[in-house]
C-alpha cells in the first residue's frame, strides 16, 4: 500500500457518509464481514470496548449489580407473551428452525434483547422479598434483522451490555433508572467527550412493552440525532405475563416492579463521528486504548540503538506513571508512515525522539486535536502529558459541547420548524399539545422524532406546532440514525 492510498480521499465537510466510512475502515475499526449487513470489530475498536466495558463494570459493580450470562437462543413462545414486546421486534427477528438433520418443534429466536429469557427465569429465582432487588447485566451480542446498514450504527450483529433488575416497588425501579441514565451521561459525557441531552421518551418511541424509557441522545456533525443509551422502567409488565410474584413483609403477594437498560457498540460510531477529522479518527485520552505513541526518528548514520534506548527509557517513565503508551520502533515503516497511521488511529499524542533530541535532551510532541507541536525538555515529559491529555479530553468535549448548542434551535411554527430541518438539522425545541397523532404526522411529514421530553417541564413558548392548540410540553425533535 503507498501511502497516498493509506490518507482518508473525502473531506468530512463535504462528504460525510464517505467519509465515515473511510475512517472506519482505514483507521482499522472495522471491516466489513462476508455476510450480508455484518462487520467485524478489530482490534481497534475492541480495545475502546473493552475500555467501555472496564469503565462501566466498575460504576455498576460498585452498586451491587452482578454480571451473568443467559443463552442466545429464545423461544417463539417466550416472545409472544408480552404482546407490545413481540410487536415491537418480530419484524426484525432471525429465527432459527433447523437444528442439525431435524427441524425444531418450536422456532428459536436469535435474541433481539434478553427481557423475556431472563424473566422467564427470574419467576423460579424470586421468591420472597428476601431475594429483592435481583439486580444483573450481561455483555452479549445482539441480532437484529436490518435492512438498511451502517458500521457501527445499525448492523444485523452488534455487542451491547444489558441490564435487568427487579426490585420490590416502583419507587426502587424508578431510582435505579434515574441511577443507570446518570452512568451513561457520565460515561458518554466524561470518557466520550460527548455532550448529551436527557429525558424521557414519548409513548409512542418508548421500549416495546415498557413503562416508561428514558435516554441519552447525542447529536451528530450532519445535524442527525444519535441515541447513546436507554434505560427503561418496566414496570409489571413482565412480572405479569411471567408471573414474577414475591411474598412480601406483609406476607402478601407481590409483582415485581423491574428495569432494563443498555448501550451498544453504536457508540463507537458516535466517537468517529464527532470527534474525527480529515486525517482520521481523534479519540478522547480517557476512552483511547492508547494514549500517546513514542515514534524514534532514524537517520542514515546515527546511531539508532542510541535513540531506541532513549525511547524504552520515556515508555517507561510513562508507563510508571499510569499513561498508555506504546513504543513505535518498528524498523520497516518510516516515521512518515507511522505520523499517518497513528494520526488515521486518532492517537491524542504522538512523542517523536531524533538524533537531536537525544543530544539535547529533549522531545518533541505533537497533538492530534490541533496539530500543535512543542518541544519540551526531556525531564518534563510525565507531566507534560499528563496536562496535555487532560486538556485534549476538555478541548474534544467543548468543541463538541458548543456544536450541540449552536444547534438546538427553538421554533414557534411549524413552517419554522421545517424550515430549520431541512437546512440545519440538529435537535428542535418546539412546543407539543401531547397528542400522539401530531407527533405521528410530524414523522411521516418530516422524518423527524420527539427524541426526549425534558425530566424538569419548560414552560410552554407557543402553541403545539402541528395543530396549534394549547401546547402541554416543550420537546426537542431531531432526524434520528
Ligand atoms: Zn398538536
Amino acid at each position: 500500500m503507498k501511502m497516498s492510498d493509506m490518507g482518508i480521499t473525502v473531506k468530512k465537510s463535504e462528504n460525510f457518509s464517505e467519509w465515515y466510512t473511510q475512517t472506519v475502515l482505514k483507521s482499522g475499526l472495522a471491516d466489513y464481514a462476508p455476510i450480508k449487513g455484518c462487520m467485524i470489530f478489530r482490534e481497534h475498536s475492541y480495545a475502546i470496548w473493552e475500555k467501555i466495558q472496564e469503565i462501566f463494570n466498575k460504576r455498576i459493580k460498585e452498586k451491587g449489580h452482578k454480571n451473568v450470562y443467559f443463552p442466545m437462543f429464545i423461544p417463539e413462545s417466550f416472545l409472544k407473551k408480552e404482546a407490545e414486546h413481540f410487536e415491537g421486534f418480530v419484524p426484525e427477528v432471525a429465527w432459527i428452525t433447523i437444528g442439525g438433520n431435524s427441524k425444531l418443534e418450536e422456532k428459536l429466536a436469535l435474541r433481539p434483547t434478553s427481557e423475556t429469557i431472563i424473566n422467564a427465569t427470574y419467576a423460579k429465582w424470586i421468591r420472597s422479598w428476601r431475594d429483592l432487588p435481583l439486580k444483573l447485566n450481561q455483555w452479549c451480542n445482539i441480532v437484529r434483522w436490518e435492512k438498511a446498514t451502517k458500521l457501527f450504527l445499525r448492523t444485523r450483529e452488534f455487542l451491547w451490555q444489558e441490564g435487568h433488575t427487579a426490585h420490590a416497588t416502583k419507587e426502587e425501579a424508578d431510582t435505579e433508572v434515574m441511577e443507570i441514565l446518570s452512568i451513561y451521561k457520565d460515561l458518554v459525557e466524561n470518557y466520550l467527550a460527548i455532550p448529551v441531552l436527557v429525558g424521557k421518551k414519548t409513548e409512542n418511541e418508548k421500549f416495546a412493552g415498557a413503562l416508561y424509557t428514558t435516554a441519552v441522545e447525542a447529536l451528530m456533525p450532519d445535524g442527525k440525532v444519535l441515541q447513546m443509551g436507554t434505560s427503561h422502567n418496566l414496570g409489571q409488565n413482565f412480572a405479569k405475563v411471567f408471573s414474577i410474584k414475591f411474598i412480601g413483609e406483609d406476607e402478601k403477594e407481590h409483582y415485581v416492579w423491574q428495569t432494563s437498560w443498555g448501550v451498544s457498540t453504536r457508540m463507537i460510531g458516535a466517537l468517529v463521528m464527532v470527534h474525527g477529522d480529515d486525517k482520521g479518527l481523534v479519540l478522547p485520552p480517557k476512552i483511547t486504548p492508547v494514549q500517546a505513541v513514542i515514534i524514534p526518528i532514524f537517520y542514515k548514520n546515527v546511531d539508532q540503538e542510541l535513540i531506541l534506548e532513549k525511547a524504552r527509557e520515556i515508555l517507561n517513565k510513562l508507563v510508571e506513571n499510569g499513561v498508555t503508551a506504546v513504543l513505535d520502533d518498528r524498523p520497516a515503516y518510516t516515521p512518515g508512515w507511522k505520523f499517518n497511521e497513528w494520526e488515521l488511529k486518532g492517537v491524542p499524542i504522538r512523542i517523536e525522539i531524533g538524533p537531536r533530541d537525544v543530544k539535547q535532551k529533549q522531545l518533541t510532541l505533537a497533538r492530534r486535536d490541533t496539530f500543535e507541536r512543542l518541544a519540551i525538555k526531556e525531564e518534563e515529559i510525565v507531566d507534560v502529558v499528563n496536562k496535555l491529555l487532560e486538556e485534549i479530553q476538555s478541548n474534544l468535549f467543548d468543541r463538541a459541547k458548543k456544536f450541540l448548542e449552536d444547534n438546538i434551535t427553538a421554533v414557534k411554527t411549524y413552517d419554522e420548524f421545517k424550515e430549520t430541518l431541512k437546512k440545519k438539522g440538529g435537535f428542535i425545541r418546539a412546543c407539543w399539545c401531547s397528542s400522539p397523532t401530531c407527533e405521528e404526522k410530524i414523522k411521516e411529514e418530516t422524518g423527524a422524532t420527539i427524541r426526549i421530553v425534558p425530566f424538569e417541564k419548560e414552560k410552554p413558548f407557543s402553541n403545539c406546532i402541528y395543530c396549534d392548540k394549547e401546547a402541554k410540553d416543550v420537546v426537542y425533535f431531531g432526524r434520528a440514525y
